[in-house]
């Protein structure tokens, strides 16, 4: 005859909790499902130091405009005046459009697509954001809902077929619109879904922890291993999104945005890190209509030694120089 416990089925469950919570011998024994090991996060980062491109020691900076104007003058004259700047100073950028955008300046997109200092990326089709914010900003706090599931997987769909029909061939990464706190870390629900759809590298780690600025330097480029979609690296944007901080300081304080960017650049340089910079189309010009910001950015990178690179660049030479287990 087995012995039964003298425990009752409540107390008993009681027992097995604070046996687990105390002890890994006994949580082993207690355990029902089998939870992963901890792993150093060397093994699921950007090694900066193995590749040319990232290996010079003074930091690597990506220039990633997000193009989404709903007017189509805006964006022509922003592209034809930032495409112009660039290719002045032999600097790389990327521009992350959405998909309308693409298609509704489409020309602009198809000259600057075939030259090699740009690569064009997506913006969803219509800025359908993945994440819900709690976005704590200094004059108050709102909330804002995600799109659906369905609403965003035909969105990002429809964004790559937008792209290989305008380009000739489709993006692969993406801006993740409004971003979020940690990226997709926590939703590998999404990652799914941009794996299906053909995303091979995000910027969705754009908000601190009030879903708002700015991002730590400290967070860099990582693959999303943990979370079974080793293959696809989230590229975060640190400091601060363009016009979120000239929205908030002043569109006229070109002074205070460059102090803002001289310091970005020195901790990029000093501590050799990548910085993911964000500006938009509808804002670069606002109060800076030769794109004066810009050319210092671009300028000042140069003149501290860091490395430009587009996205897509940066992707490959990660890949191939720390490709994830
Ligand atoms: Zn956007």
């Amino acid at each position: 005859m087995v012995k039964r416990p003298s425990l009752g089925f409540g107390r008993a469950l009681c027992a097995l909790s604070l046996a687990a919570a105390c002890s890994t011998a006994s949580r082993d024994a207690a355990s029902v499902t089998a939870e992963p090991a901890p792993i150093a996060a060397a093994r699921y980062t950007v090694d900066l130091g193995r590749t040319p491109l990232m290996g010079q020691g003074h930091g690597v900076l990506l220039i990633g405009y997000d193009v989404e104007a709903i007017g189509p003058d805006e964006t022509v004259e922003f592209l034809r005046k930032s495409v112009a700047l660039h290719r002045e100073l032999g600097a790389p950028a990327t521009y992350f459009s959405t998909g309308l955008t693409l298609e509704t300046v489409a020309g602009e997109f198809r000259a600057l697509a075939a030259d090699p200092l740009f690569d064009v990326e997506t913006h969803t089709y219509t800025h359908e954001r993945l994440k819900p914010l709690f976005e704590e900003r200094p004059e108050g706090t709102r909330f804002l809902a995600a799109s659906s599931p369905d609403a965003l997987a035909a969105s990002v769909a429809r964004s790559i077929a937008a792209s290989a029909e305008v380009l000739g061939q489709p993006s692969i990464g993406m801006t993740a619109p409004f971003g979020a706190y940690r990226g997709l870390v926590d939703r590998p629900d999404l990652l799914a879904l941009l794996e299906a759809a053909g995303v091979r590298f995000v910027r969705a780690y754009s908000r601190n922890e009030r879903d708002w600025q700015p991002v730590p330097f400290d967070v860099q480029p990582f693959w999303y291993a943990l979370q079974g979609h080793p293959r696809i690296l989230e590229i975060p944007v640190q400091g601060w999104q363009d016009v979120l901080w000239r929205e908030t300081h002043g569109w006229d304080d070109l002074a205070g945005y460059r102090d803002l960017l001289d310091d970005a650049l020195d901790t990029v340089a000093a501590r050799n890190l990548v910085w993911s910079y964000c500006a938009h189309d509808w804002g670069s010009l606002r109060g800076d209509p030769d794109l004066s910001l810009i050319r210092h950015l671009l300028v000042e990178a140069r003149r501290r030694g860091i490395v430009l690179a587009t996205h897509r660049g940066f992707y490959e030479a990660a890949l191939a120089s720390s490709p994830p287990a």
